[in-house]
């Protein structure tokens, strides 16, 4: 058995088919290890891999007959083949609903489509990129996971260290959402909640990782980002192979600090590049809440810099006033001739609601932002309703309840009498 893991160890890269970090301003290339941002110009590196692009058939059948869940695309991802046997919560392949009564509601006739990543393990899309930066956090022997959260990161973090056999210790803002404050405190780790917003608890966290207490510490979202961004890839692998190996016309995709939408560029490219979809155009728009909209300002006012705020509006999980990646948001936006645009609070909680009574599915407010903001859309005519359409639900609405003010439509005794006078 000792031998049979010390050959495992030595035969099976725990990378994976990466090969590397490389800086997306300069290019330098780095070891695959901790580290966040180039030494040369500061930029941020991402994960770059030698992957087989001859037999695109073989790839395929062989992502089919893996597991219902992200590891289905462990090829694809910093992680060791058998990635599937550590304990972890195993995300993702969540449902891709086609969403016809939606789409008659706003006039889309290419087919319109909601991916619900509401049902992974810890009811939001961060589990994905929980789950990669957790497989990293063990290669490099780290003992602690910890995040600065806008919510769903910190419950993600304290259940999948739960599982993993990691001490947790996360971050929030000490005013969120009590549904994502219980969900992040009871996986038994440390929760602190920090007297600011969420830019002032990132900017704490970058402290903590310089100084001796944070020795050992693995911060999902700062010293582990390259490895954290790689999760949201499989948004995209999952999207296409779920329309059939291939790629929406449309995306919309809510944007907080924008690593999502970034990476989910990268995964469409990745499939194009390994012959696993047809390279076909695709739009990919940013979906922001009026409250904190600063690439959805710059893009709308032409600029290629994205000046911070400070946020105020009810989508908190994506309240971030200085978005990490937001000037690549720009670009690829208007790359692939997509949009970034916002809507107010009062239409986020419209969109909750006519996501729920149209469809069945109750968004957290960040699936009101993408909703609200794909109607908007529609209406000044940004996106096209004639082409095939992926609106993002990133989250459960039960995370978010205080949003939406619904109840029962009558209280009554229970009789035949009461009922018919309450004249339903
Ligand atoms: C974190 C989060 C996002 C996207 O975050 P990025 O920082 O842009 O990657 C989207 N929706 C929800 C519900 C989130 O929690
Ligand atoms: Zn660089």
């Amino acid at each position: 058995m000792a031998v049979q893991a010390v050959e495992s160890a030595t035969t099976r890269p725990v990378f994976g088919p990466a090969v590397a970090l490389s800086c997306r301003e300069c290019g330098e290339r780095v070891p695959l290890g901790p580290v966040f941002a180039c030494a040369v110009c500061f930029g941020p590196l991402e994960v770059a891999y030698d992957l087989a692009a001859d037999d695109p058939e073989a790839l395929r059948r062989r992502i089919e007959a893996g597991p219902p869940n992200i590891w289905r695309y462990a090829p694809l991802l910093p992680v060791p083949e058998d990635v599937a046997d550590s304990p972890n919560l195993g995300p993702g392949f969540t449902r891709l609903v086609q969403a016809d009564n939606l789409a008659r509601e706003l006039g889309v006739t290419g087919g319109l489509f909601v991916k619900d990543d509401s049902g992974n393990p810890t009811h939001s899309f961060k589990d994905r990129v929980v789950a990669i930066a957790v497989e990293a956090a063990r290669a490099f022997g780290f003992t602690t996971l910890s995040c600065s959260s806008t919510g769903n990161l910190a419950g993600a973090v304290g259940a999948a260290a739960a599982r993993a056999g990691f001490r947790s210790c996360v971050f929030i803002p000490h005013d969120l959402e009590a549904g994502k404050v219980v969900m992040a405190a009871v996986y038994g780790g440390d929760l602190v909640g920090i007297e600011g917003t969420y830019d002032d608890v990132n900017r704490f966290c970058s402290e903590l990782i310089g100084d001796p207490i944070g020795e050992g510490w693995g911060f999902v979202n700062v010293n582990l980002r390259p490895y954290y961004g790689e999760g949201s890839k499989t948004l995209a692998y999952e999207i296409c192979e779920q329309l059939g190996w291939r790629v929406p016309d449309q995306i919309v995709v809510p944007v907080a600090s924008g690593s999502q939408l970034t990476k989910i560029d990268k995964g469409l490219k990745e499939l194009i590049a390994l012959g696993l979809v047809e390279d076909r155009p695709y739009r990919i728009f940013g979906a922001q809440a009026a409250g904190c909209s600063p690439v959805s300002q710059a893009f709308k006012g032409g600029h290629d810099v994205v000046r911070p705020v400070k946020p105020d509006t009810i989508a908190k999980s994506l309240a971030i006033g200085n978005p990490a990646d937001g000037p690549y948001v720009l670009d690829i936006a208007r790359r692939t001739g997509g949009a970034v645009e916002d809507v107010t609070d009062g239409e986020v909680v419209d969109a909750i609601r006519l996501l729920a009574r149209t469809e069945g599915i109750f968004a957290e407010t960040a699936g009101g932002v993408t909703v609200g903001v794909t109607r908007k859309l529609i209406e000044n005519g940004q996106l096209d309703p004639d082409l095939t359409t992926v609106v993002l639900n990133t989250g459960d609405g039960l995370k978010t309840l205080d949003a939406v003010a619904a109840g029962p439509t009558a209280v009554i005794r229970p009789s035949l009498d009461a009922f018919r006078a309450a004249g339903l």
